[in-house]
């Protein structure tokens, strides 16, 4: 079954359960289109543990810190490898940023 999000004036909450969604961009090495940046955008409900990804392009100055940059090497990879592992990196820094 597909996650399905809702707006709430600037913010979107997970139809489910009304939390707030949580999201991340990643750059990735791709240039988009008319001087844009290629970045995945995932979206998730911590409380029901989903999450959804789209590719986005967005401009340059929107391009956010790379939340992986302080990870060694290897362990980036991995994250970036499997999906679910790296949202689930992605959620419990967010938690404690709170
Ligand atoms: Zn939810």
């Amino acid at each position: 079954m597909p996650w399905r999000e809702r707006p709430d004036g600037d913010h979107r909450l997970c139809a489910e359960c009304d939390a707030p969604v949580r999201s991340y961009l990643h750059r990735l090495d791709l240039p988009g289109p008319a001087g844009r940046r290629r970045c995945i955008v995932f979206r998730w409900c911590a409380a029901c543990r989903v999450y959804s990804t789209a590719l986005v392009a967005v401009p340059p100055e929107r391009v956010p810190a790379d939340a992986l940059a302080d990870l060694p090497a290897e362990e980036r990879e991995r994250l970036l490898r499997k999906e679910h592992l790296l949202v689930a990196h992605l959620a419990r820094q967010d938690r404690q940023s709170r």
